[in-house]
């Protein structure tokens, strides 16, 4: 991947949660405390401040600085949950311009393990990895043709999921019972993240996956 791809990638990404601010923080407003479009826009702002000198960066080093740059900058349970995603798979891509499927689904696993440990989650608790375990399955199951479109329809598809159900982490697991009937705003926002790199991938030649 070029670093032009790379540049333009995270900025496609981070125009894509910022442009979301409002619906994130309307939908934690119903379930939680309403600050996850607030925290994600402070954090993605945060890293186009420093677009220039990721975009100078092999992909794996612009992924782990921008993993850091969402702790720093992102209060709450999403910064560093997010940081550490993106930090885990850049670490896993390394310092090669080139992204393997198979690196690449490495510091996805990577990252989940890491996420449920510091979450201390699962999968069906209504949070990110509601979206981000189903993703990664696909992406595991798809290599070669069209990624892109079955990863963004997983993507839709387990945000959606996420309405039913009851949440048992997170500020949503206070309200008990009545936190179902509502998407996770956190599985909202990954489903933003995945959908807006695919999106951006998939009109990119050069940046292929092999
Ligand atoms: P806070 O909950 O501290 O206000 P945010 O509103 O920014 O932080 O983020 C809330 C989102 O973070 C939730 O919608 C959920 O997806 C995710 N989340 C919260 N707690 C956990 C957890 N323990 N494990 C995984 N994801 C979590
Ligand atoms: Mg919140």
């Amino acid at each position: 991947m070029e670093n032009k791809t790379t540049k333009e990638l995270i900025e496609c990404i981070a125009q894509t949660v910022i442009s979301a601010a409002s619906e994130l923080t309307d939908l934690d407003q119903a379930i939680g405390d309403g600050d996850h479009g607030i925290n994600m826009e402070r954090g993605f702002r945060a890293v186009l401040a420093k677009i220039d000198s990721l975009g100078e960066l092999a992909p794996g080093r612009a992924f782990a600085d921008l993993g850091k740059t969402l702790i720093m900058t992102i209060g709450g349970a999403s910064g560093p949950l997010y940081g550490k995603l993106f930090m885990s798979i850049g670490e896993a891509l390394g310092d090669d311009p080139q992204i393997t499927h198979e690196r690449l689904l490495a510091g996805c696993d990577r990252a989940v393990a890491v996420l449920k440990a510091l979450g201390k989650s699962d999968v069906g608790q209504k949070t990110m990895l509601d979206v981000l375990v189903p993703v990664i399955e696909t992406l595991r199951v798809s290599k070669g043709g069209d990624v892109y479109g079955p990863l963004r329809a997983a993507a839709r598809s387990a945000a959606e999921a996420t309405i039913p159900m009851l949440a048992t982490r997170g500020r949503a697991s206070f309200l008990g019972e009545r936190s179902k009937g509502h998407m996770d705003p956190g599985a909202r926002s990954s489903e933003l993240i995945i959908g807006a790199a695919c999106r951006y991938l998939e009109a990119a030649p050069a940046a292929v996956l092999s």
